[in-house]
């Protein structure tokens, strides 16, 4: 079997896959500031993250994901502010954050992520983000500046290395010049702040250190040092995040735990993805470039075509996405559930979806192949074309399905579901013919409840809509739009 690679950015290169505890690989995702919605290229990360682990699961490895949620930093408190005025500082943070994650955590359930072991809130681990000052402090690499407690570099660097996973001139470093805000540019490479002195209106902690009192909160970076620590000890294998995140935040965040643990090296692996692109640019609202995962259902898009299109990419190449790539990947993801459908009709008898994790069928030829491309740095596009391979190859066709039901376990696009659908049929509404397709038994009420929803939707009655698809879910079925009609699907 091809051994389990990664690109390092540690080292800049492929490495092989070495776990640090017999069988169990620890994993920490830096998870979204939930301020906004997520966009697309966030959601990139995290389709690439949960890739991984279904990766390492696919090798036999366990796995203890964590993946936190930021809702204290600058652009959390200042937005709170302003959608609550009204409220003490820790009730606005907390009611306001509390609605984006939920719309964060509804993401993930859509695009079939799995639910990571661990979601922790930077709110509720300040404890343990104190005691890591304090450790930095009595260590003598943190100091502290009119109520604000700084991370000393000059002092780091004596002993350790600062720049490991990005090049850094350090000559630039000044001591005694001091960044505050959570997010700064390579030019600056000053000593960051790990804890902001309270501020009038803000939300605020306090703690000790030597007799004195230091109301305040966190910096950002010092958020993911003690989160990690905290569900996956030091060291643990793998840390992931977008490419951005390199520099400052991972390299703060190495640092502090280096530092905070006298821990060299406290993360194996450090595994980035590049970014998502939107006609060839950075995504940004000012551009009217900025996408949601509701802006793709808006347009009739699945969620499970985006990820999809995600796979079709490898996670270390900057990917361009267009609505053009989308409609590709609709139709991609159709074709291949069509395949399945269609071999699934030529099979005598239902295959149990469980038996096709029997390891014979990645012994084949095509289980071969699929294995060397998912163990070289998660090579999903070729992974892909491997389905393809075996779609068209004579191989028996109980084996072909098991083999792509398989496969699945990576791709996590819920293939097995689609071999249930067996019939389609048409409606009018109005004028327009749509087309149906369901599983042979779906009930009549909930057939009726969808047809109602597409008419509201065609009399762009929304919250009509939204309500019958509640009203149908709620009976067991999700309703998937494409361009002139939808698919029922049991949930
Ligand atoms: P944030 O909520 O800004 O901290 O970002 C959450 C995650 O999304 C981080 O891992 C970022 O590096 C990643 N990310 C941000 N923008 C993009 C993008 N355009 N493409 C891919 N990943 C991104
Ligand atoms: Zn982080």
């Amino acid at each position: 079997m091809t051994k389990l690679q990664f690109y390092n950015s540690l080292s800049q290169k492929k490495e092989e896959f070495k776990n640090i505890k017999e069988d169990n690989v620890e994993i920490y995702t830096c998870g979204p500031t939930v301020y906004d919605f997520a966009h697309i290229g966030n959601l990139r990360a995290y389709i690439f993250a949960d890739t991984l682990t279904r990766i390492l699961q696919y090798n036999g490895y366990k796995t203890n994901w964590t993946m936190n949620v930021t809702d204290v930093d600058d652009k959390t408190i200042a937005a709170s502010k302003e959608k609550f005025p009204e409220l003490e500082p820790k009730e606005a943070l907390k009611r306001f954050t509390q609605e984006y994650e939920n719309y964060f955590l509804n993401d993930l359930k859509k695009l079939n992520i799995r639910r990571p072991d661990h979601i922790p809130k930077a709110t509720e681990t300040i404890a343990e983000m104190q005691e890591l000052i304090k450790s930095l402090s009595k260590s003598g690499y943190a100091y502290e500046k009119e109520g604000s407690i700084y991370f000393n570099i000059k002092k780091y660097a004596e002993k350790y290395s600062y720049g490991q996973l990005v090049d850094l001139d350090l000559s630039q470093i000044k001591p005694g010049v001091r960044v505050s805000t959570d997010e700064y540019e390579k030019e600056n490479v000053n000593d960051f702040v790990l804890w902001k002195a309270q501020k009038a209106g803000e939300p605020s902690w306090s703690f000790e250190i030597g007799g004195k009192s230091f109301p305040g909160r966190p910096g950002w970076h010092i958020e993911c040092s003690a989160m990690s620590k905290k569900h996956l000890g030091v060291p643990f294998d793998i840390h992931t995040g977008g490419i951005d995140l390199k520099f400052p935040h991972h390299e703060d965040e190495l640092a502090q735990t280096s530092a905070g643990c006298g821990c060299a090296k406290p993360v194996n692996y450090w595994i980035h993805n590049e970014h998502l692109l939107v006609d060839n640019k950075k995504m940004s609202k000012s551009l009217g470039n900025f996408y949601t995962l509701f802006d793709i259902e808006k347009k009739k898009y699945s969620p499970l075509d985006f990820r999809f299109l995600c796979l079709g990419a490898h996670y270390r190449s900057k990917m361009n996405f267009t609505w053009e790539s989308l409609e590709a990947a609709r139709h991609g993801l159709e074709h291949l559930r069509n395949q399945i459908r269609a071999l699934d009709s030529r099979l005598d008898t239902r295959l149990d979806t469980e038996c096709s994790s029997a390891f014979e069928h990645r012994v084949s030829k095509c289980g071969e192949k699929f294995i060397s491309a998912i163990n070289d740095d998660l090579n999903t596009p070729r992974a892909l074309a491997v389905a393809q391979e075996l779609l068209k190859s004579d191989l028996p066709e109980e084996e072909k399905m098991a083999t792509i039901l398989d496969f699945d376990k990576i791709f996590g696009l819920g293939l097995s579901r689609h071999m249930e659908i067996t019939v389609s049929e048409k409606i009018s509404l109005k004028d327009e013919i749509f087309l149906v397709q369901m599983p042979k038994d779906t009930p009549e009420e909930v057939k009726e409840l969808s047809e109602r929803r597409a008419k509201a939707r065609q009399e762009k009655n929304w919250s009509e809509s939204d309500v019958l698809r509640e009203q149908v879910r709620s009976l067991g079925y999700e309703i998937e739009d494409f361009e002139k009609g939808y698919t029922l699907k049991k949930r």
